[in-house]
């Protein structure tokens, strides 16, 4: 099978256009690709590039890495509070398998299908196994103002929030090295988190005009709050009391926790172990965004419409740098460094 086969039998689908709303006037086959964004909107675009051995293993199921190698994606815009439109795909591949790359462009297509995001392009090349995909969603202008969630845009005084369950993603990765054992049950569900993330663009679209500012979670909630602390110029304390009300209930975690720690002792348990799954597991694709506290009602609201859960657990403040508060008062300095590939 030549490149042009296998671009032919896998990745073009020859969509038919009849809905005039369509923003791909033209799709793959032609030098270009033309988008049409529709008036009043500004696109918003992103690049992530999963590489075997870095990203993900070399037995990894394709069709779980084709979900993955776009939820990656669709999650940053998401964070941005884009509509998804379209992608491209740059692809290296070290042989053409046909089984392999069927498995890839199913997960890759149910969830471009489910976003209604459509493949207008891309490369394809022999070589070690590359997957680069860059996204184009729409976000509305309103009044001249872009209803983007930049990560800029958070007040001192503003709650914070993340979405889902932290930690899950990391726990797989975990047990997958063989760092600790988890039950089957339980394994698959965490599996789930790190293999086939939900990107959260339903959120990230029911928070415009709600949210001050958002990120996604995808190197560690700590390493990426520092992000959101340092583009809005502001620091964080976060409420140990909130956290455990609102991740007490992951039960994937804590079961397995003990079963390493081999302890008796819950608090223990909970702050030397969980606690670091939920500020530094990565991988978990969950949104981190601010809200003023008048606008809680309404963040609610937005979580039940994208029928997505939220959690508040903490809140911005001037003072710059990230405070960890129990509920005795006792404040704790945490580090905000984020995952980083060119560190050693
Ligand atoms: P060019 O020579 O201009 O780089 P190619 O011959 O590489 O174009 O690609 C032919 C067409 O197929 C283009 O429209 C390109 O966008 C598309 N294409 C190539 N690889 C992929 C891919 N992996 N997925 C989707 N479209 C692709
Ligand atoms: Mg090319």
């Amino acid at each position: 099978m030549g490149e042009f086969e296998l671009i032919r039998r896998y990745f073009d689908r020859h969509r038919e256009h009849t809905d005039p709303g369509n923003p791909v006037v033209l799709g793959i086959g032609d030098d270009c690709a033309l988008l049409a964004p529709r008036p009043g909107t500004q696109l918003a675009i992103s690049t992530d590039m999963l590489v075997e051995g870095r990203h993900f293993f070399a037995d990894v199921d394709p069709e779980a890495l084709g979900h993955k190698a776009l939820a990656v994606n669709l999650s940053d815009l998401a964070a941005m509070g884009a509509r998804p439109l379209a992608f491209t795909l740059a692809l290296a591949l070290p042989e053409a398998q046909p089984a392999w790359l069927e498995g890839f462009a199913k997960g890759l297509f149910d969830l471009a299908d489910t976003h209604q995001c459509q493949l207008i392009g891309g490369d394809t090349t022999r070589g070690p196994l590359n997957i680069c995909i860059t996204v184009f969603g729409e976000i509305p202008v309103e009044n001249g103002q872009s209803l983007a969630l930049c990560r800029s845009g958070a007040r001192a005084g503003d709650d914070l929030y993340v979405s889902g369950h932290l930690g899950e993603a990391r726990l797989a990765l975990l047990a997958l090295q063989g760092e600790l054992s988890l039950p089957a049950a339980q394994l698959q569900q965490a599996r789930l988190r790190l293999e086939r993330p939900t990107p959260r663009v339903a959120l990230g679209l029911a928070l415009r005009g709600i949210a001050s500012a958002a990120i996604d979670v995808s190197d560690g909630l700590a390493g990426d709050l520092g992000h959101l602390l340092k583009s809005s110029n502001l620091g964080l304390s976060l409420k140990l009391d909130l956290i455990i009300d609102n991740f007490a209930s992951n039960l994937v975690a804590y079961s397995a926790i003990a079963k390493i720690t081999n302890s008796e002792n819950y608090s223990n348990i909970y702050s030397k172990n969980v606690l670091d799954l939920i500020l530094t597991g990565g991988d978990d694709y969950e949104l981190a965004f601010t809200a003023p506290p008048h606008l809680r009602n309404a963040v609610q609201q937005a979580a039940n419409l994208a029928c997505t859960r939220v959690s508040r657990i903490g809140q911005m403040e001037s003072g710059m740098g990230m405070r960890l508060i129990d509920p005795a008062g006792q404040t704790a300095e945490l580090a905000t460094a984020s995952f980083d590939h060119f560190k050693a």
